[in-house]
């Protein structure tokens, strides 16, 4: 049986801390199953948001995201997307600037 947890509708993560294992981390948008490659957080004190390397932990307050939603990120108007992602590998990132 390919038991596969996935619950509609909810993006809570139930997973004990301080068990890390080696698994392949997927995308948390919706409906969206490829592999994680950065790590989306927040800071809502600051109205930031930053999309970081896949960090080496999932953890409650960042998402994961593969490479496509990543590369879309769009941001509240007012908040600020911080993009620290490692890029030299890969050619430039072009961020899109609405309204520049
Ligand atoms: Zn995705």
């Amino acid at each position: 049986m390919l038991g596969r947890p996935e619950c509609p509708g909810s993006a809570r993560t139930t997973e004990p801390a301080g068990t890390v294992t080696d698994v392949t981390r997927t995308c948390a948008k919706p409906g969206c199953d490829r592999a994680a490659v950065a790590t989306l957080g927040y800071a809502y004190a600051d109205g930031v948001v930053w999309l970081e390397d896949l960090a080496p932990e999932a953890h409650p307050m960042v998402h994961d995201m593969c490479r496509l939603h990543a590369d879309t990120v769009r941001v509240p108007l007012g908040w600020e997307l911080r993009d620290v992602r490692d890029q030299g590998h890969d050619g430039p990132v072009r961020l899109d600037l609405i309204g520049a």
